[in-house]
């Protein structure tokens, strides 16, 4: 395949106002536009989503698919409007949950966890599936290690391995692992290189005031920008792979 696939949009949805000023920007560039209303946040201080409105106004702007996180399966009904349910990474083995989503039918985003193997990961997609998702593409996210030097370690080796010995479709989020805007597209390349089939990345139209992952989030011009970069450099690793 040589094009990617590309999932953007906000880390959170804020706004109908917010959304309308990200998506006609990016619409072109993505196939899949993102928005979590349900945010799993590390302080319960932090903006925790719109909830259901938020998936109402993600799928009121977006002519395109939209994805976006289910964090309990209570909310299920809510999500039948969304083309792809997200299982974050700090879900991935809540298998009440993908015992859930898997029964709903749903095509499915499934984040790797922070601290899973491949071989979890790859159960956790086996899980979804036995239980009716009628289809799963997994998404490396970083992972924890002892290295300090971005906000997670992007492991290229792990997408690697998977597309080796499996048939999924693996894209790789370039947001969370780079943590800072300014890593984002260096990490987008070297994505790409590592034959991704796609790249989820965050764009925001006020960054510096989002309410959820301000740091590393871009803005929708400088996201065409490198999506339109990604491309062309897919082809080539494309043709060279052939
Ligand atoms: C997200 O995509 O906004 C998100 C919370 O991702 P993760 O589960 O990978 O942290
Ligand atoms: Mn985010």
């Amino acid at each position: 395949m040589d094009k990617l696939i590309v999932i953007g949009g906000p880390c959170s949805v804020e706004s109908k106002e917010q959304l309308e000023a990200i998506y006609p920007v990016i619409e072109d560039s993505i196939d899949i536009f993102r928005g979590g209303a349900y945010k799993p946040r590390t302080s319960v201080h932090s903006f925790q989503g719109l909830g259901a409105e938020g998936i109402q106004l993600l799928t009121e702007v977006s002519n395109k698919p939209v994805i976006s996180e289910i964090m309990d399966g209570a909310d299920i009904e809510l999500f039948k409007d969304v083309d792809y349910v997200q299982i974050g990474a700090r879900n991935m083995q809540n298998f009440a949950l993908l015992k859930t989503v898997g029964k709903s039918k749903a095509k499915v985003l499934l984040k790797r966890g922070l601290s899973s193997t491949v071989s979890e990961w790859l159960a956790a997609a086996e899980y979804l599936e036995y239980y009716g998702a009628t289809e799963v593409i997994l998404c490396e996210r970083g992972i924890r290690t002892f290295s300090d030097a971005g906000r997670f370690t992007m492991d290229l080796s792990a997408v690697l391995k998977v597309k080796d010995e499996t048939d999924y479709k693996v894209i790789v989020d370039i947001s969370h692992p780079a943590g800072e805007r300014k890593y984002i597209s260096r990490l987008a390349r070297a994505a790409v290189s590592c034959s991704a089939d796609g790249v989820m990345i965050e764009s925001h139209n006020d960054p510096d005031n989002a309410l959820s992952d301000t740091e590393q989030q871009i803005t929708p011009t400088e996201f065409v920008k490198l999506i339109d970069e990604l491309q062309q450099i897919k082809k080539l690793i494309s043709k060279l792979e052939q």
